[in-house]
């Protein structure tokens, strides 16, 4: 079987992680779509998707499973995104979600959900991640180790603390 499961992963965190490693025990393969693809260099959104397809993919080497990391661009039409995220990815049997609005969106198009457990909510969630980076926190115990390294190498510190600052 192969198993869908979409974020926007910014940045891919140990959260994440746990959630694939659950996911491995169901599934050969899994399909990570990444979420809000054509968005970067927002506090929100600050990687790009290949910044994430390698924290990714680097994340997963040891894991037994077959992944591909498929990036899904924003569409401001919900009635129609299964149909967007079915054209951009390989087919799947099942999609893993905890997000009420792609639950409800996958079981009208008939696509089998199933929820996984929250793995420390409080600290293990993007937002928090991206405060931390901007306030020079730690961060860096919250993320794969694979995630510090891609990170430090697109120089992704300096950039976000660079662009949620203001020219005020
Ligand atoms: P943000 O704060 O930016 O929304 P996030 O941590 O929620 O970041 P997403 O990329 O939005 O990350 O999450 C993708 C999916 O992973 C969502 O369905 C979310 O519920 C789930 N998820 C996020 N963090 C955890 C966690 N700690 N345990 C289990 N699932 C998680
Ligand atoms: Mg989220």
């Amino acid at each position: 079987t192969r198993g869908f499961y979409i974020g926007r992963f910014q940045p891919f965190h140990n959260g994440h992680l746990s959630v694939v490693e659950q996911i491995a025990d169901d599934v050969d393969e899994l399909v990570l779509g990444i979420g809000s693809a054509d968005d970067s260099h927002t506090v929100r959104n600050p990687f790009t998707a290949g910044e994430r397809i390698m924290m990714i993919t680097k994340s997963l080497v040891d894991t037994d499973l077959v992944t591909y990391a498929v990036p899904i661009e924003d569409l401001e039409r919900n009635s129609v995104w299964v149909s967007h995220v079915q054209s951009m990815s390989p087919d799947f049997d099942v999609a893993y979600s905890n997000n009420p609005l792609v639950i409800q969106l996958f079981r009208e198009a008939g696509v089998e959900v199933r929820q996984s457990p929250m793995f420390n909510r409080e600290v293990l969630a993007g937002t928090e991640i991206r405060d931390r980076m901007v306030d020079d926190g730690d961060w860096e115990s919250l993320v794969p180790e694979a995630v510090v390294e891609v990170v430090d190498e697109i120089d992704g510190i300096e950039r976000i603390q660079m662009i949620s600052d203001t020219d005020s």
